[in-house]
């Protein structure tokens, strides 16, 4: 659609960032640009599972497109952050990066049992993030209804990943 290449040509790549040989994807021109980051949501809107108690997003890009996300839907918005950083109560997964781990942290009681979730994200990579976002809610009892980005990086294999696990994604630009 017109909205879908409107936003695709606002992703700017950035080469050998953060290491050489890999190409980044900046999304903050699609940010900046009124019309860009309007679309962008309208379209995670439209393409959203009916009946969303809450969306999920992960720090930091996850919030970002996450809350409007959220507001449009009429769901309420959970933030998934790095440790340390929320006040009470948490559960933590961790999970393999390439080289390392990390670790997502959420409240005990950011979303009830039964809760029907959509979680968003910016960019969909390997999947790490997105798989263990899941893992975390499903762990609490939510109903996890599936994932949406606003781009997909179909190289590296992580719609194929996330389908192992059950795991739908919707994806606005491959
Ligand atoms: P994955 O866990 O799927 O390998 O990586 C996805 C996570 O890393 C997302 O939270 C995303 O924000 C970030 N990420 C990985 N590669 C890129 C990229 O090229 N551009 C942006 N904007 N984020 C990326």
């Amino acid at each position: 659609s017109a909205r879908r290449e409107l936003v695709a040509g606002l992703i700017t790549d950035v080469p050998d960032w953060p290491v050489p040989g890999v190409t980044f994807k900046d999304i903050t021109p699609l940010l900046a640009s009124p019309g860009g980051f309007s679309a962008a949501v309208s379209e995670l809107v439209e393409n959203a599972p009916r009946e969303v108690d809450v969306v999920v997003g992960a720090e930091a890009r996850g919030f970002v497109f996450g809350a409007p996300v959220a507001l449009a839907l009429g769901a309420g918005f959970v933030p998934v952050r790095k440790p340390g950083k929320l006040p009470r109560t948490t559960r933590d997964q961790s999970y393999r990066l390439e080289y390392g781990e990390a670790t997502l942290s959420v409240h005990t009681d950011a979303v009830v049992s039964g809760a029907r979730v959509l979680v968003v994200d910016d960019v969909l990579a390997t999947g790490g993030t997105l798989l263990a976002t899941c893992q975390l809610l499903a762990s609490m009892g939510a109903t996890v209804l599936g994932t949406s980005v606003v781009l997909e990086l179909a190289s590296l294999g992580g719609r194929e990943r996330l389908a192992g696990e059950g795991v739908r994604v919707d994806a606005l630009v491959t």
